[in-house]
């Protein structure tokens, strides 16, 4: 019997191949989870839920479009009836300096990473109420807690510090209703996020500072996501849950 049998799971930013969201997709369906997968393009999305196997779901969502997010929600609630796991990983980042960031950097990377937390929780957290049930997992970053350091600028750091305030908050207000809310805060972990912008230099100077002197694989989130995700940790509310080698120990 697997952790998540009879669940119903939403994966914002599931979509890239070897992505966290995928990851956590293929691992929460391995344990009897239905998953549906949100990302920008609906053909991809509706591709990766194929690929994990049959009567997944892929649609397009832009997270920070508070209507299509209530659209996808909608969509999901009708034929599922109800939805148990929200993971908000959907995210985005460019490595800038601090007086590098124009307006409209601080606008994506602020919209995608917070606002689209946000958005995506309001749009699900009615249901979860009204079934006095839930877990919402927010992807946060290393980036949050120890201000950068890797590839993201100061407003990825600032996003994703503000996704722990918010995880936590939420965690404060829906504990009663028994929706638990918890955070993710993976270190280096190898995607195509960066896009090929990871000199070779940056990437020698990442390991460098990994105690276990090796850069995260996705399977290392996913496992972490999904035990916030099952009742393992039913007690757990208001966490940040680090995955990153070592590189950040407090
Ligand atoms: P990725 O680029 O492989 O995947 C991110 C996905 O989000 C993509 O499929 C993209 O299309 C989607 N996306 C972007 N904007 C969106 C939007 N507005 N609406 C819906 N989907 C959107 O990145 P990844 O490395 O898998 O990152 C996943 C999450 O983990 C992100 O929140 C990222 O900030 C976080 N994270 C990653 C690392 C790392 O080292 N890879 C470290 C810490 C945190």
């Amino acid at each position: 019997m697997g952790l998540l049998e009879g669940k119903f799971a939403v994966i914002t930013g599931a979509a890239s191949p070897r992505g966290l969201g995928k990851s956590m997709a293929q691992m929460f369906a391995a344990q009897g989870a239905t998953v549906a997968i949100l990302d920008l393009d609906p053909a991809a999305a509706r591709a990766a839920a194929a690929d994990i196997g049959p009567g997944h779901i892929g649609l397009a969502c832009n997270v920070v479009d508070k209507e299509a997010c209530d659209k996808a929600v909608a969509t999901l609630v009708e034929s599922w009836g109800r939805v148990d796991i929200l993971v908000n990983n959907a995210g985005i980042t460019q490595p800038l300096k601090i007086m590098d960031i124009a307006p409209a950097n601080y606008d994506a990377v602020l919209d995608v990473n917070l606002r689209g937390t946000l958005y995506m929780s309001q749009a699900l957290i009615p249901h979860m109420r009204a079934n006095k049930s839930g877990s919402i997992v927010n992807i946060s970053s290393v980036s949050a807690q120890r201000g950068g350091g890797i590839f993201g600028g100061p407003h990825y750091s600032a996003a994703k510090a503000g996704v722990l305030g918010l995880t936590k908050a939420m965690a404060r207000e829906l504990a009663p209703d028994n929706v638990r809310v918890n955070a993710v805060c993976p270190g280096f972990i190898a995607t195509d996020i960066t896009a090929g912008k990871l000199t070779p230099e940056m990437h020698a100077s990442v390991l460098a500072g990994i105690p276990m002197g090796r850069a995260g694989e996705a399977s290392d989130v996913a496992g972490c996501a999904l035990f916030l995700a099952s009742s393992l940790s039913a007690y757990v509310t208001g966490s940040e849950v680090d995955v990153n080698g070592g590189s950040l120990i407090h």
